[in-house]
């Protein structure tokens, strides 16, 4: 926030008021979604608090607010825009809340890569799947290709959904989740390849031999956690049971007990049984809530690891927005141009209706 803005010098508590009676103020108009990553201070004035999938849901079903402010990152603001009706607006409260691993395809590496795929395999012998953490452009280039968007949640089925139709997959952009995904459908590991946009005609992963191809990113919040990581929690909380993120690498997968999306992680804990003990390995701001909410389990990060780009929505930026809006401006405005919009829910809508 710059020195100009008035919100430097209210202390916390004068902001998290005027956020409360902003909203309060703008009623119906306004719904807020929070993913899970974000500052307790912020999913305290969440409408509905959830992964990308559920928050991807609630941007489409929630079509009597004029306003959706999304406390995340871009690439969900993004679908959340393309989601919604044309009486909508779609808020990110923070511009520079922009996810580092969405950024990692472009749709011009994205398309040169597919274009390799196609000659290696034929247009009509794969289908390119990207993560909903991808800018708006490659989600449309995935649709325009007759491919479909996932999530965490959701990336087995989608999986499942492009190779029971005898085809290949291409996924952008992380690659321990489409190498994750894959595994636990039964793809051996000489069946993946690894298309690196940093090298000459992607590294030449081996086409003819792969089932699947994924692009080198990766999440450096998750990446983060290592084998080591998980021997030290065993060693000093044993018995305990290790979660992960499937964002996290295949070694730290495998030597985890559980991995699945940001709603499995919380539907474990919130399930267990009093006394139960878990290290989760995923954004540790999630993992002190979950802490916090259930005290009669033990919840332990498996390392405390923060989404730089989650915590650009601060509670002064939350409220820029909102007193904007009952100003009737719209700070933070997202848009993505019609023809993007168009491909992008082609391959969203191949989603949803999985
Ligand atoms: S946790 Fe990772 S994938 Fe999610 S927004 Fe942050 S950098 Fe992007």
């Amino acid at each position: 926030m710059g020195k100009s803005s008035p919100h430097t010098v209210l202390t916390l508590d004068e902001v998290l008021q005027r956020i409360g009676e902003a909203k309060a103020a703008l009623g119906r108009d306004l719904v807020l979604l929070a993913h899970h990553y974000q500052r307790d201070e912020i999913v305290a004035f969440a409408d509905h608090v959830g992964d990308s999938l559920e928050l991807s849901r609630a941007a489409a079903a929630e079509r009597d607010a004029r306003y959706i402010v999304f406390c995340g990152v871009d690439f969900m603001a993004e679908t959340a825009a393309m989601l919604c009706g044309p009486h909508q607006t779609v808020l990110l409260p923070a511009h520079d809340a922009s996810c580092p691993m969405a950024a990692m395809a472009t749709a011009d590496e994205a398309e040169a890569a597919l274009r390799a795929a196609a000659a290696a395999w034929g247009e009509e012998g794969f289908v390119p799947i990207t993560y909903q953490n991808s800018l708006a452009e490659v989600k449309a280039l995935c649709g325009r290709w007759g491919g479909a968007v996932c999530t965490s949640a959701n990336a087995g089925r989608v999986f499942r959904w492009a190779l029971d139709q005898g085809k290949r997959v291409f996924f952008f952009p992380d690659r321990w989740l489409g190498q994750n995904t894959a595994l636990a459908l039964g793809i051996p590991e000489e069946e993946i390849g690894l298309w690196d946009p940093r090298q000459p005609e992607g590294g030449r992963p081996d086409f003819a031999r792969a089932r699947v191809v994924v692009w080198n990113g990766f999440c450096h919040v998750h990446i983060c956690f290592t084998v080591d990581h998980v021997r030290a929690v065993r060693a000093q909380y044993s018995p305990i049971t290790v979660v992960v993120h499937p964002e996290c690498r295949t070694e730290v997968v495998r030597a985890a007990d559980l991995n699945g999306s940001t709603s499995f992680i919380l539907r474990t804990v919130r399930d267990a049984a009093p006394g139960s003990r878990f290290a989760i390995g995923t954004e540790v701001h999630m993992v002190q809530r979950l802490a916090r909410d259930y005290p009669d389990r033990l919840v332990v990060p498996l390392l405390p690891s923060t989404c730089k780009a989650m915590a650009r929505i601060t509670p002064e930026a939350l409220l820029r927005v909102l007193e904007g809006l009952r100003e009737g401006r719209t700070p933070g405005k997202v848009t993505v141009p019609p023809d993007i919009t168009h491909w992008a829910n082609q391959a969203l809508a191949r989603m949803l209706s999985l």
